[in-house]
């Protein structure tokens, strides 16, 4: 088989936690066999339970036939250890965000699996080089960063480390394209295209907490924009408990003055939709988000603490910060080639952020207000706020020739 023409007919994931289970069930929907390795046999046997009843789900549904449903679950199998995938041609890894575990898993997978296979990480953030340099096949790794749940959201990033080969990218285009997937191409960088833009997004969030907003405030201006939801449910829906544990984990970042209605909303166990209770409160078996007054009297008590004086915050602040947040960061993004187009950063919000489709994606109405008018917002709150503010160069250099993102 050639380069070009390699196709993934075999695949292997380890993992079988929340994101293992959705890339399953994409690979078996596509028509790929899986084997599947978890060092926990019970989260495997659970994780098998998991899919059968999703398949049986989907033909209650009337969405799938039961023939299909068989043929689909056919395709899935537990491996006992890496030993028995050494002949596939994919391995997907989805284990705990760990840098250390994931090149421990990719060094050993390298020294058994055949040459041409493709080794790629479903991380989130991590540095798919670092990753790479456990092994000695470069060229063959790459991110797959799917978006959860991962057999119904439509994104894929996939990652492109400094030796990833045209012929692996072209693999994993393959392969995005038969499970259905808006697949879109990323540099390496923390966060890749998606959650780099949304620390800055969130981040504008927080601060207005601090300085006079409250939760459902923020939320309610973004959800009024047209987003499906705003930061704080979808904190509550992600679990507000990751990053604060992934904060002492690392050791950084806990005693940063934004983060700190999270982690007092993580100290009171409300970890989000999954506790019943996070920013917003959940009725025992329901997703609908109910305004808590406990919340916003833990927001004033927390900004108060702080030293904040604060201020009434309206809808129009709470968009153009957060919405000028997002463009700046894209237009960084663009200007370093960690996105080929602004198309490409539109689609990964339009596919895995629930920005307003109408809107056309970040990048795209930043081009609707002109770059122009962009650019000296920019500097009006860098004036005020400071230079986290400072516009990208690109922006700059496009609103002089009159041009716009589209136009690059
Ligand atoms: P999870 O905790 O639900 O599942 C991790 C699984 O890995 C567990 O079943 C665990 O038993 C297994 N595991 C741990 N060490 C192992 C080892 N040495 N060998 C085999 N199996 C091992 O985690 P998750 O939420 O599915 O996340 C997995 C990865 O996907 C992480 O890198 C995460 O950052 C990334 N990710 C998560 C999301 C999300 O929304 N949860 C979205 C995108 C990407």
């Amino acid at each position: 088989m050639s380069q070009t023409s390699f196709e993934i007919q075999q695949a292997a994931v380890i993992g079988a936690g929340t994101m293992g289970r959705g890339i399953v069930m994409c690979l078996a929907n596509a028509g790929v066999s899986v084997q599947w390795v978890d060092n926990n046999p019970q989260m495997l046997e659970q994780a098998l339970t998991t899919v059968a009843e999703t398949y049986a789900h989907n033909v209650r549904q009337g969405r799938i036939d039961q023939a299909e449903a068989d043929a689909r679950m056919a395709r899935v199998s537990a491996a006992a250890d890496y030993a028995s995938i050494r002949n596939v041609d994919l391995v997907i890894e989805a284990v705990y965000e760990n840098l250390e575990l994931k090149q421990k898993i990719f060094r050993e997978l390298d020294g058994l699996l055949k040459p041409e296979a493709l080794l790629a990480s479903n991380t989130s953030a991590l540095d798919i080089d670092a990753i790479a340099a456990a092994t000695r096949r470069p060229e063959q790794v790459l991110g797959l960063h799917f978006f959860s749940p991962a057999h119904i959201m439509k994104l894929l990033e996939i990652v492109r480390g400094a030796q990833t080969s045209p012929a692996a990218l072209e693999a994993a285009l393959s392969l995005g394209k038969r499970m259905g997937k808006v697949s879109v191409v990323s540099g390496n960088c923390h966060g890749f295209i998606g959650n780099r833009m949304l620390h800055p997004y969130v981040l504008e969030a927080r601060k207005m907490l601090l300085e006079g907003a409250y939760p459902q405030q923020v939320d309610t201006a973004l959800q009024g924009f047209g987003f499906a939801m705003g930061p704080f449910r979808m904190y509550d829906v992600v679990g507000i408990d990751l990053e604060w544990r992934a904060r002492e984990l690392a050791g950084k970042g806990q005693d940063a003055p934004e983060v700190q209605v999270d982690n007092r909303l993580c100290e009171m166990g409300r970890f989000g939709q999954k506790s019943g209770n996070g920013y917003y409160h959940y009725e025992p078996g329901s997703r609908q988000a109910e305004h808590d007054s406990e919340v916003d009297a833990l927001v004033l008590r927390v900004s108060e603490e702080l030293g904040f004086q604060r201020r009434d915050i309206g809808p129009e602040e709470i968009l153009e910060r957060c919405l000028l947040a997002l463009v700046n960061e894209g237009a960084k993004i663009l200007q370093e080639g960690i996105a080929g187009s602004a198309h490409d950063i539109d689609l990964v919000y339009l596919n895995g952020y629930g920005f307003p489709a109408d809107k056309g994606g970040p990048m795209a109405w930043a081009d609707q207000q002109g770059l122009a008018d962009i650019h000296q917002r920019l500097l009006a709150l860098e004036t005020r706020q400071g230079d986290q503010w400072k516009p990208a160069r690109l922006i700059g250099e496009l609103a002089a020739q009159g041009k716009g993102f589209a136009d690059r």
